[in-house]
């Protein structure tokens, strides 16, 4: 009998790439490979990477290279690089990482199986094509995390933005969404297979659009339908442009109790100057009037954010404006980084990244300290607060303890009792820390 060939994948950066790495492995099972566990059980490696930080794309390099033991203890080992960084660097990968075999693009899954061909043949192998209309709708992705209970749907690819920091518009191509029966019929199926919680994902999910029967459907009338699957079945969605943030989509929010009341809308930077010169479309103004509506329309909703610190020509003043404007809008929780110029994109080519090292250190630390106090204000404001927590499994520290989701996205940790993953539980919140909630449950509620 022919011994069934394994497959090994590791995943790096954000949540669509996780999403990508269920649809590689549902095309590679479709061929007759089996995911393993394990780089040296191998006899494909898939690295699935991010190139939206210099450090992200030295981690993976740094992976490639202890790739290199894997290697020599089985010579016969293929070894793949998928995702961002091969679409940003393409044939020089191969020559500056002698392991890698071949460079796969985001846009070019369909074409693993050939490439693997040209690999087994001794070839290397590379296939960076970017597509107007690849959304691999009609394929069901292999779910890889192993919870059973939440799950990631991509509703469309690409962004057009060109956010003058982003090299995203450059390695995953133009937008474009994906047929919305299709994403429906998804969603019906992880309900029917256990799953009660689904992530709707895209690089701008506002800016999804599909036109059925000379019908226009937004995000929001998508969204709906998604809602309609079964009341049980919650969802979110990420991530949010500031600039497309409308009202009737969160008034649909509003409006069903399974949509979760948390929101992640990057500002980036507080300034009005700074957000001219990222090119993202809106004000500080705007930025703060789209909370007023979330606040209007979704009264208890959380709101997450991303910040850059140090972007070309930030000075102190604008600086601070992002500071007060965190304190303003009061963030749940944040996503804090230094900016790092990435190449090809529009602020590597026309603007200085001129604010020194240890300046962007610090304002960096002043923003991850003021969050770090924002997170614990809000989580304490909870103290007292009954929510409806949805058991994703056991918490990490004692197996005698649950660990699940309230609708803010708050991590809530309560005792196990008779209760079990899946089940929608009441729980009254006793005491909180920075990251987590804990609590106990309440079933009287
Ligand atoms: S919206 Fe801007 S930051 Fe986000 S992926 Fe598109 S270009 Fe990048």
């Amino acid at each position: 009998m022919e011994e069934v060939k394994k497959i090994y994948l590791e995943t790096y950066g954000c949540q669509m790439n996780f999403s990508d790495s269920e649809i590689v492995a549902s095309l590679m099972q479709d061929e007759g490979y089996e995911i393993c566990e394990k780089s040296d059980e191998a006899d494909v490696i898939f690295v699935n990477t991010c190139s939206i930080r210099d450090n992200a794309e030295q981690r993976v390099r740094r992976r490639l290279r202890e790739l290199k033991s894997v290697k020599k203890k089985n010579p016969f080992v293929k070894i793949g690089v998928l995702g961002c960084m091969a679409e940003r660097l393409k044939q020089q990968l191969l020559e500056e990482e002698e392991t890698v075999d071949m460079i796969v693009g985001p846009d070019a899954y369909r074409d693993l199986p050939a490439l693997l061909d040209k690999v087994e043949d001794g070839q290397k192998a590379i296939n960076v094509i970017l597509s107007t209309s690849e959304t691999y709708a009609d394929i069901t992705p292999v779910r890889l995390d192993k919870s059973g209970i939440t799950a990631f749907i991509s509703i469309m690819r690409g962004c057009e933005n060109f956010c003058a920091y982003c090299v995203v518009p450059f390695t995953r191509g133009k937008e474009r969404s994906r047929d919305p029966q299709t994403i429906i019929s998804e969603a019906k199926a992880l309900f029917a297979d256990g799953y009660r919680e689904v992530t709707l994902l895209g690089q701008n999910v506002n800016s999804y659009s599909w036109e059925e029967n000379g019908r226009k459907i937004n995000f929001a009338s998508l969204l709906e339908r998604v809602a309609e699957v079964d009341p049980l079945l919650r969802l979110r969605f990420a991530t949010s442009h500031p600039k497309d943030i409308s009202d009737e989509l969160l008034k649909t929010i509003g409006k069903h109790h399974n949509i979760c009341n948390a929101i992640h809308l990057p500002v980036q930077s507080g300034s009005s100057n700074i957000l001219k010169l990222m090119k993202r479309n809106y004000t500080r103004e705007w930025y703060l009037d789209r909370i007023a509506a979330i606040k209007k329309y979704v009264p208890d909703c959380a709101v997450s954010t991303d910040v850059i610190a140090g972007f070309c020509s930030e000075t102190k003043q604008d600086h601070q404006e992002t500071i007060s404007l965190m304190r303003e809008v009061g963030f749940d929780y944040a996503f804090m980084f230094k900016y790092s110029e990435r190449p090809d994109t529009l602020a590597q080519k026309k603007l200085e990244d001129d604010v020194p090292k240890d300046v962007k250190s610090a304002r960096l630390q002043e923003i991850i300290d003021l969050q770090q106090q924002l997170s614990h204000e809000s989580n304490k404001n909870d103290i007292g607060k009954t929510f409806e927590v949805l058991i994703e499994g056991s918490s990490k520290k004692s197996k005698e303890f649950l660990m699940g989701r309230n609708s803010q996205n708050k991590v809530v940790v309560f005792p196990k009792e008779s209760y079990a993953k899946g089940d929608y539980v009441h729980v009254k919140i006793t005491g909180c820390t920075t990251a987590t909630l804990m609590g106990e449950a309440d079933p009287l509620f």
